[in-house]
């Protein structure tokens, strides 16, 4: 044990330096990003029974290699990086990874994450300059036992879990409902982005669908008159639990998730439109809740601690007053698609424990614009003109249910 704590305290010592070796912070402006190669880079399995990962980049950068528990992961995380447009999955030739993704994780800051079959240890984690300027970066785990392991990951840097995110704020005092007076405050969430790309099919790629979305939605929101606000602007990873605090600072009067997920449980297709409960409609939308808390996991943030927020008086709010008022959204969105034509799923209201709309006092819902898993939604998603047609429609729903919402709130204040 002690031998497992000394090369823990040599690997921080070795990954602080590392990141103490150059002045760069985020928001720094970068003249050169560093690149990685994707054709002279690779992960790949170890005669004895590791993996070794081999990352070719333009030039050097501060990173940090750590191990986390929960499932055994392999984070390294740099200051910003363009990994380009290949995909990490396409580097990944070793059994011993089951899942390998990268990407921005918060501005100026980019995260590898390699989830592993077992427990690893860090025999090599090392940066080699050339002559040339670029750079080698070599990470070499060996098998390991539990024991060892659990004690690497107990080692990882505190922050890891948070990075740099704003911790949620304990909600202590219901937001004040909109009684009409202002403008209706939307705030817009793009599902996934940087180390979480969502689904894919082909070149497209949810995250990046989703954005778009989020970008015209927004538009076609303010010309109405409303205040819309999004929950990232690039391609960059927000937890959900950020995306409810963002939520909150912006003072949110609704709070719309995007989504194109897949699928593959069902021929799904069609606009849906998911509310919170805590008990899902069916399989597929329980897998679906799991699986967006299931990247946030892989991505290296815990969600452990976000229902201790939402106790006593708050969750007593969300169920009796905030969610009939998202399922009345809920209904008008989707009498706002049927009138414009628009393909839904043929139960376009579903229901799962998704922890991006635990907001107590904030009605909130998912929409599943379509499913990427399907021929003809990703058709759909690709013309603007459909696009437009949703935005139009989720608008005038939005308007419709705020002037009834209005109505209800200022009874209730009598
Ligand atoms: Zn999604």
């Amino acid at each position: 044990m002690r031998a497992v704590r000394a090369i823990a305290r040599i690997l921080a010592i070795a990954t602080m330096a590392a990141a103490c070796a150059s002045p760069l912070r985020a928001g720094d402006d970068l003249t050169a990003l560093a690149r990685l190669d994707p054709a002279a880079s690779g992960l790949a399995d170890t005669a004895s029974g590791g993996v070794t990962l081999d990352l070719a980049l333009s030039q050097p950068v501060p990173f940090r290699v750590f191990l986390l528990a929960d499932p055994p992961r392999l984070v390294i995380d740099f200051s910003e990086l363009d990994f380009g447009p290949s995909r990490a999955e396409a580097l990944d030739r070793s059994a011993a990874v089951t899942r390998f993704g990268w990407g921005l994780i918060r501005p100026g800051w980019s995260r590898l994450v390699a989830e592993l079959d077992g427990p690893y240890r860090i025999r090599l984690a090392g940066m080699q300059t050339s002559a040339t300027g670029e750079a080698a970066l070599n990470v070499t785990l060996d098998p390991a036992s539990a024991t060892d392991f659990a004690a690497l990951a107990a080692n990882a840097p505190a922050d890891t879990g948070r990075w740099s995110f704003p911790a949620a704020a304990a909600v202590t005092e219901a937001k004040r409902r909109q009684t009409g007076e202002a403008p209706l405050v939307v705030v817009i969430d793009p599902g996934h982005g940087g180390i979480d790309p969502g689904a894919e099919a082909g070149d497209m790629v949810e995250a990046d669908i989703m954005l778009t979305f989020a970008r015209e939605l927004a538009e076609s929101l303010r010309r109405a008159g409303m205040t819309a606000v999004l929950t990232r602007e690039r391609d960059e990873f927000v937890p959900l639990e950020t995306r409810i605090s963002l939520a909150r600072d912006a003072g949110a009067d609704v709070f719309l998730s995007l989504h194109a997920d897949s699928l593959p449980e069902g021929e799904a297709t069609g606009a849906t439109i998911y509310r919170m409960d805590e008990t899902a409609s069916d399989t597929a939308s329980a897998r679906l809740a799991e699986r967006h808390d299931r990247a946030d996991l892989l991505a290296g943030v815990d969600l452990a601690g976000q229902d201790d927020v939402l106790a006593g008086v708050m969750m007593d709010l969300a169920r009796t007053e905030t969610r009939p008022r998202g399922n009345r959204l809920a209904s008008e969105i989707v009498a706002a698609l049927g009138a414009a034509g628009i393909k839904t799923h043929r139960h376009p209201i579903q229901q799962a424990a998704f922890s991006v709309l635990k907001s107590p006092d904030i009605p909130s819902l998912l929409i599943e614009t379509g499913f990427l898993s399907s021929r003809k939604d990703r058709e759909r998603l690709n013309d603007p003109v459909w696009r437009a047609a949703l935005q139009s429609a989720i608008e005038s729903a939005l308007e419709k249910w705020a002037v009834a919402d209005a109505a209800e709130a200022r009874l209730l204040r009598r």
